[in-house]
C-alpha cells in the first residue's frame, strides 16, 4: 500500500468529535473535489474507506446523499440539482452565480477546524511520497484562486505550504520532512509523522555508516597503491642489479617493505630494529623510487 493510503486509513480511524470539525473537513474536500459546479459535485479516489467517510460526513453535515459509484477508482457523485444548489448555499456559495469559488474562512476560524480542512483536503487530494525515498507532500486542486486566499489564512500554521501550478491546475506543497512530519501530526495522521521521523533517523544514521566506510575504504586503497608502487619501484632496482650498490639503510628498507607488501607506513616503521621513524621511512622509500625512476629517464 502507498503511503498516501496508509495516512488515509489512519485518518479514516478517527473518530468525528465536533460538529465545527465535521463541518470544516467537509469543506476540505470539496476545495479539492475535482468537480464542484452547479450540474455536478464529483470526488474520485483510490480508497474506499474515504469515499466512505466522505459520503457520511455530507450527509450528517448538509443533509444530502452522494452516490457511491465503484470502478478502476471510487467516485463520490452528486447530480441532482436541489442537493447540489443545498451543498452550495450550505458552503455560502451560489450555483447561479457561480464562476469563481472563494475560500470562506469562517469555517476555519477554530484551530480543530483548521486541522479538519487540511485533513480532508489531504483525504481527498493529498499524495505524500513514502519517506524511504523522499520528502514530498502536496495537495492538488483545480481551484487556484481558492488555494491563494487559503493561503493568507494558514500562513499562522506551523509548515509552509506552497503554491504551484501544474498542467491541469494547481497545488500545495512541503518538501522538508519536517514540515512535511507537522503537518501529518497536525491533520491527525500521528503514526504516520511517526513512521517519518524514524525513516529519517535511519536513513541519517546509514548516511553516516556509508560515509564513514567510503571513507576507510578510500585510505585503505591509498595504502595500498603507494604499497605497490614503492615494491615495483624496489623490485626494478633489483632487476638492473642496483640495488647491492646501495647505503646499507636504503638495502635494509627495500628488503623490509618486499617482506611485508601489504603494511601501511605506520606499521612499517615497527618492523625496523631499531623502530625508525615514519618521516625517515618515508624520506628512505621515496628515495628509492626516484632512484628506480632516475635510472629509467637517463
Ligand atoms: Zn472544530
Amino acid at each position: 500500500m502507498s503511503f498516501s493510503n496508509e495516512i488515509r486509513d489512519e485518518l479514516c480511524r478517527l473518530q468525528r468529535r465536533r460538529s465545527c470539525c465535521d463541518t470544516a473537513e467537509a469543506y476540505g474536500i470539496l476545495a479539492f473535489a475535482n468537480r464542484f459546479s452547479a450540474d455536478a459535485i464529483r470526488i474520485s479516489s483510490e480508497h474506499e474507506g474515504f469515499v466512505r467517510r466522505a459520503r457520511d460526513l455530507f450527509l450528517s453535515v448538509v443533509g444530502v446523499e452522494f452516490e457511491i459509484v465503484s470502478g478502476d477508482r471510487w467516485r463520490l457523485e452528486l447530480h441532482d440539482r436541489d442537493a447540489i444548489a443545498k451543498v452550495f448555499s450550505y458552503f455560502g456559495y451560489d450555483t447561479e452565480h457561480h464562476v469563481t469559488m472563494h475560500f470562506h474562512g469562517w469555517f476555519v476560524e477554530e484551530d480543530c477546524c483548521m486541522a479538519a480542512f487540511l485533513r480532508g483536503a489531504f483525504l481527498c487530494a493529498g499524495v505524500c511520497a513514502d519517506p524511504a525515498k523522499s520528502y514530498h507532500l502536496e495537495l492538488s486542486s483545480p481551484r487556484g484562486a481558492f488555494l491563494r486566499e487559503f493561503l493568507i489564512r494558514a500562513s499562522e500554521l506551523s509548515f509552509t505550504l506552497r503554491l504551484s501550478r501544474r498542467q491541469n491546475g494547481f497545488m500545495l506543497y512541503l518538501k522538508e520532512s519536517e514540515q512535511i512530519e507537522d503537518f501529518l501530526t497536525y491533520i491527525g495522521a500521528s503514526a504516520a509523522a511517526m513512521r517519518l521521523m524514524e525513516q529519517k533517523v535511519f536513513k541519517d544514521y546509514r548516511n553516516r555508516i556509508n560515509r564513514r566506510s567510503n571513507c576507510e575504504f578510500s585510505n585503505i586503497r591509498r595504502t595500498i597503491d603507494a604499497a605497490e608502487a614503492q615494491t615495483e619501484a624496489i623490485l626494478r632496482l633489483a632487476e638492473r642489479g642496483e640495488l647491492q650498490d646501495l647505503p646499507e639503510a636504503l638495502r635494509n628498507t627495500a628488503d623490509i617493505r618486499i617482506a611485508f607488501p601489504d603494511l601501511s607506513l605506520a606499521e612499517l616503521c615497527d618492523k625496523f630494529d631499531p623502530p625508525v621513524s615514519k618521516s625517515c621511512l618515508n624520506h628512505r622509500l621515496r628515495k628509492l623510487s626516484a632512484l628506480a625512476k632516475e635510472k629509467e629517464e637517463e
